[in-house]
Parts: structure tokens; C-alpha cells; sequence
């Protein structure tokens, strides 16, 4: 275990937001998070678990305790062949795309609509991620934690996670009690492709055959044309979440809107693509100072260097405001403000 003081979080967070924490600990095991929760080390609240700040937005330093879980290894834990399935695991410290890597190079297949997404493995039960026709929990066998209120371990299984879009019980009724030390992936060793995408199976038709390899490197190709890198432009992907409405409200915007993209939801209700309500607004490529929308995708809110959070957060009110009043649709974030606005 590591503990700093007073340290930046600049390259915590890929909006690249230049923050402090009072202090920042990394631990590289689960013995070391039990320790840590049942009372070994004295560390000041609140709490705030980080893994690769992917998803999150700082609007001012952070007075409490950061912990930045580090915890490594990807293993085969069960391979029944013949049942055409594997079970994987992976430390909740290892980069996303690493996992999915490994995996597709295996031929295990499930994961490789999800290529690319940047993060840790650790935040992807709690986010519940998901890209191109596939949401992560399709994947998820079980999650093991530590309890932050007193270091016991506990598993969760798919079930007891209770995912949601882009949501989980890590967000909502158990948000920051559980730590997400590892988590277990069961693939299949027959892929059936999910290219429901039309973009999607265009790309991997452009590559060749319909492979494991192929998908994942279809998906790479067009989130780096589509998508800023957030090494080169701070960012957090999806600011916004996409909105459900009741079916009844998407009819009579569908009515006025023709043009305007809906998806079918859970009965009763339909989902509206948000970046498209945000361009209409005339949002798209806009720049505040050095906060701005991106030109390509007007989901995705970037800081162009010097912006702050604040002023990122305020982009984001205005944006929220323009849609409400032009469409009456409530936009809610993706993203998790961290910090006083
Ligand atoms: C360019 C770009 C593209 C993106 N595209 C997508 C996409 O296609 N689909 C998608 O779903 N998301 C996307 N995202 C968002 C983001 O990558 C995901 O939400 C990712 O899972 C966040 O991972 P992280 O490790 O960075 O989590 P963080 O941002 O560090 O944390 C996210 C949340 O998880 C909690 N958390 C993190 N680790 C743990 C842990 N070990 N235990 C308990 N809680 C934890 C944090 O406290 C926080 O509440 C994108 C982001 C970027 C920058």
C-alpha cells in the first residue's frame, strides 16, 4: 500500500483536470484493501474509489481520500469446451481494453463489441459499459468486493448487481460500500457475432471475414475516427446519457421531428439519441473558452486545455437547459460530477 499526500489528480482524469486530493492510496491486493477498510490504517473521508477517471468530472480539489486500486492478473478460472464456454477473471486494476485484447487473441468471444473503451476493469460492473449492440453485464458471472464499511469480502452475482443502463447497484443503492476487487467474465469459445450495428458489420465486411479478430478491429477503427482521444483532448466519452422517455413523448417528437433517431426501450417507453437532440440545439462544436462540444459527436464534452471543471460543468447546465426548453426531454449525465459546483 501507497499513500500520498496532497497529490494532482491531473492524470487521474482523462478530462485532464489539473485538481488536488488531500490523499491518494494505492493498493495492490486484496489483503491490502481488507486492511485498509477494517480499521488498520486511519484514513480521512470521504471516500472516492478511482480507477481510470474515464467517467468522471472534477469541478474542485478533492478533501478526502482518493484510493486507486491496482490489483493485476487475467486467468483462465474454468474452460468447458465441450459446453462451449470459459470462465476469465481479471484485477480490478488491469486497462479494459487489455482484458478484451487478451481475450479476442484467445478466441473467447463476448467482449469484442466493448474493444477500446477506455478505463479499468474495476468500474466496468459498477458503469455497466457498453457499445455497439452489447452491454457488459451480458458477460458478467460474478463481482467480488470488499466492504468499505468493514473490509469483508463479498461476491455478487449478475443477478445481485442489479445492471441497468450504463447503472448498477455499485451506483445506486450500494454507492461507494463496495470496493470491486475482481470480476468474472464467462465467454464463450464459439463466438456468435453480434454485428446488429449496421456501421459496424460494414467495417468488418471492409476487413474480411466475419471474425473475433475482425470485430475488434472494426470497433478500434471507428471509435478512433469518431471519437477524441482523450491523450490528445480531454475528455470523458459520453457525457450524456441517452434519454428514455415514455413512448407517448417520442411519438409526438417523432410527429414534429421526422428525421429525428428513436429506439425501442422496455415496453412503454423509447429511447432518444441525446447527441442528436444536443445538435439540433446547435451545440455541436461550439466552444466556450476552453470548454467545448466536440465537432464530430455532440454527446461528448471536451477541454481543449485550460478549461476548468466549473466550466465544463456549466457547458453541460446550458446544454441541459437548450434541450429542455426546445424539446421538454431532461438530459441526465453520464458522467459523475466530482466536487463543489
Ligand atoms: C473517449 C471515451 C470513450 C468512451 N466510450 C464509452 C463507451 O463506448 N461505452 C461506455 O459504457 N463508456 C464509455 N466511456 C466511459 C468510461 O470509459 C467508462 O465508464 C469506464 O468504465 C470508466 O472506467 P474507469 O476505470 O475510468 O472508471 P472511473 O471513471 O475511474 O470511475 C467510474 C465510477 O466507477 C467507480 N469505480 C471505479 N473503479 C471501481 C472499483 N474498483 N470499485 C468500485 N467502484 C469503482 C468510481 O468510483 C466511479 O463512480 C468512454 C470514455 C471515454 C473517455
Amino acid at each position: 500500500m501507497k499513500i500520498y499526500k496532497n497529490i494532482p489528480l491531473k492524470k487521474y482524469n482523462t478530462f485532464g483536470l489539473d485538481y488536488k486530493a488531500d490523499c491518494m492510496i494505492h493498493i495492490k491486493t486484496e489483503k491490502e484493501a481488507t486492511a485498509f477498510f477494517n480499521g488498520e490504517v486511519s484514513w480521512q473521508k470521504p471516500l472516492l474509489i478511482i480507477g481510470g477517471g474515464s467517467n468522471i468530472l472534477f469541478t474542485s480539489d478533492f478533501k478526502g481520500t482518493v484510493l486507486y486500486p491496482e490489483l493485476k492478473g487475467m486467468k483462465i478460472e474454468e474452460e468447458e469446451t465441450e459446453n462451449g464456454y470459459v470462465i476469465v477473471s481479471a484485477g480490478a486494476g488491469i486497462i479494459w481494453d487489455d482484458l478484451v485484447e487478451w481475450t479476442v487473441i484467445k478466441g473467447f468471444g463476448g467482449l469484442e463489441n466493448l474493444s477500446l473503451i477506455p478505463g479499468k476493469v474495476g468500474a466496468t460492473p459498477v458503469q455497466n459499459i457498453g457499445a455497439y449492440g452489447v452491454e457488459v453485464r451480458e458477460s458478467i458471472l460474478k463481482v467480488k468486493t470488499i466492504s468499505t464499511d468493514d473490509g469483508s469480502m463479498r461476491i455478487f452475482n449478475n443477478a445481485e448487481c442489479q445492471f441497468g443502463y450504463r447503472n448498477s447497484i455499485f451506483k445506486t443503492l450500494e454507492k461507494n460500500r463496495f470496493l470491486v476487487t475482481r470480476v468474472y467474465y464467462k465467454l464463450t469459445t464459439s463466438p456468435s457475432l453480434n454485428l446488429y450495428y449496421d456501421s459496424l458489420k460494414q467495417e468488418v465486411n471492409m476487413l474480411g471475414k466475419e471474425t473475433l479478430s475482425n470485430v475488434r478491429q472494426a470497433v478500434i477503427n471507428i471509435r478512433q475516427r469518431k471519437l477524441p482521444d482523450p491523450e490528445l483532448v480531454g475528455n470523458a466519452g459520453s457525457f450524456f446519457k441517452n434519454s428514455v422517455v415514455t413512448s407517448a413523448v417520442a411519438d409526438k417528437l417523432k410527429k414534429e421531428y421526422p428525421e429525428m433517431p428513436v429506439y425501442e426501450e422496455r415496453e412503454g417507453y423509447k429511447k432518444l439519441a441525446s447527441g442528436w437532440l444536443i445538435d439540433k440545439c446547435g451545440w455541436k462544436g461550439k466552444r466556450i473558452g476552453d470548454a467545448g462540444v466536440h465537432d464530430e459527436q455532440a454527446l461528448v464534452l471536451v477541454n481543449y486545455g485550460k478549461a476548468t471543471g466549473k466550466e465544463i460543468f456549466n457547458l453541460s447546465q446550458e446544454i441541459k437547459k437548450s434541450v429542455y426548453e426546445k424539446f421538454g426531454v431532461d438530459l441526465e449525465r453520464e458522467v459523475e460530477v466530482i466536487g463543489v459546483i
